[in-house]
């Protein structure tokens, strides 16, 4: 089957965003083997090529250096290895992500120079298959200038290959270590972005089901940068969903919400959960829930155990507090939705005032602290992106004593 016609929006609309395509190009599927994708477990992000190093996927935390010569051959190897119809229109410039499935690419449009970022999605398997459906599925259906926007879509038998917008600016956590200055104020602005992506995404009916810092990504390097809700792949568009199963193979377990690890069936709740975790990350460089004894770890999640106990929470709001016990909630159905988050006082009073007090500090070190702990092979600790393999089949019937019946 050959190519059908496509277009490729490249003029940035006014709130900065790429304008919406909704092209879809079938490509005949002549092309040679490429390395398979590692599974979820084994998923890690990796630099290579030309890339400008703005988006150094887990950044200074945990980034693998590649010496040039190899670099070179990389970028001619997934060069080769791009459908020709995909390359006939965009030049691949550089790696800039890896994970379960996918690749992704910095990319230039041929005429305009436009670059896009494309991830390119492994379906031969049925997992795969899966998480690109769903990816796919939500990507068609959204434009928000928090939401990353699809601009167009190769396929063959054996992969998929989405064009998106590109984000320069790196991942939420890395902007926390590279800046010199983080206060709650910077802290509310990025969540407030984020909560608006979310918003906009259960107004839809979408979950996202996979909300980490990892895939929140700032579209450009400056400081008045959107961020980015990125990576729909275990995204569901259903209301009340019980197919945990993909997510609890695929999903990290730190963001996971009580109701998932119980096994229950849950709502967009449990995106609300994940950015409750988030904020508290944001805040302290630190997890809520994180004991390397995985039961217990699963145990704090269910029963809602954790502290806001060490450097620098000392130096942080109540009202930062209690807007993370309202996103911490065990009852799904009393936390906080993302409607409510934008409108919490924290966020509302902090985004307009100004805050003095830097923690930056002691953010980056508790951050280094984790990374050096995920890098020991801590199975609960493991980074915001290494994490992907969960003990849910094995230890989810250890809760059930504290928990009774799982439903
Ligand atoms: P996965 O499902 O494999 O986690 P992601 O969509 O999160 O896939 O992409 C993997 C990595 O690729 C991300 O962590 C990010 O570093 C990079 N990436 C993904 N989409 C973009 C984009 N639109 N612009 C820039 N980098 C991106
Ligand atoms: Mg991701």
């Amino acid at each position: 089957m050959g190519c059908g016609n496509s277009k490729v929006l490249t003029n940035s609309s006014k709130n900065g965003y790429v304008s919406f395509v909704k092209s879809f190009v079938i490509c005949s599927n002549k092309e040679s083997e490429i390395e398979k994708p590692r599974k979820c477990n084994g998923k890690r992000n990796i630099s290579w090529g030309d890339h400008d190093g703005s988006i150094q996927s887990t950044g200074s935390i945990r980034q693998l250096t590649i010496n040039d010569g190899q670099r070179q051959r990389k970028v001619e190897k997934y060069r080769a290895k791009f459908d020709s119809r995909v390359t006939a229109r965009y030049d691949i410039k550089a790696l800039i992500g890896r994970g379960s499935f996918s690749h992704v690419v910095r990319v230039e449009h041929r005429s305009t120079r436009q670059p896009f970022a494309i991830k390119m999605m492994e379906v031969e398997a049925p997992e795969g298959r899966q998480v690109c459906a769903s990816e796919l599925a939500v990507l068609r259906r959204v434009r928000h200038a928090n939401v990353v926007q699809l601009v167009e879509v190769f396929q063959t038998a054996q992969r998929v290959y989405m064009v998106l917008e590109l984000a320069t600016g790196g991942q939420l956590l890395d902007r926390v270590v590279a800046r010199g200055h983080f206060t709650e104020r910077h802290a509310t602005r990025a969540l407030q972005m984020a909560l608006a992506g979310v918003a906009y995404l259960h107004a839809l009916g979408i979950t996202h089901r996979n909300l980490k810092p990892d895939n929140l990504l700032y579209y450009h390097p400056g400081p008045e940068a959107r961020l980015l809700v990125t990576d729909f792949g275990l995204a569901s568009s259903g209301g009340v969903i019980a197919d945990w199963a993909l997510r609890t193979t695929c999903a990290t377990p730190e963001y996971m919400a009580p109701e998932v690890v119980l096994r229950r069936p849950y709502t967009c709740a449990v995106d609300m959960w994940a950015m409750g975790v988030i904020s508290y990350i944001l805040l302290s460089g630190s997890v809520p829930f994180g004991d390397e004894s995985r039961p217990r770890f699963y145990r704090a999640i269910v029963t809602g155990r954790y502290s806001f106990q060490g450097e620098p929470w000392p130096s942080v709001s109540n009202l930062a507090k209690d807007f993370i016990e309202c996103l911490l909630a065990s009852d799904p159905s009393s936390r906080m939705t993302a409607a409510q988050a934008l409108s919490h006082r924290w966020v509302v009073t902090m985004a307009a005032g100004s805050s003095v007090k830097n923690l930056q500090r002691s953010i980056s070190q508790n951050l280094r602290r984790r990374a050096s702990r995920a890098s020991s092979c801590s199975p609960s600790l493991a980074g915001s992106g290494g994490l992907h393999r969960t003990p849910a089949e094995r230890e989810m019937p250890q809760l059930e004593g504290d928990q009774g019946r799982r439903q």
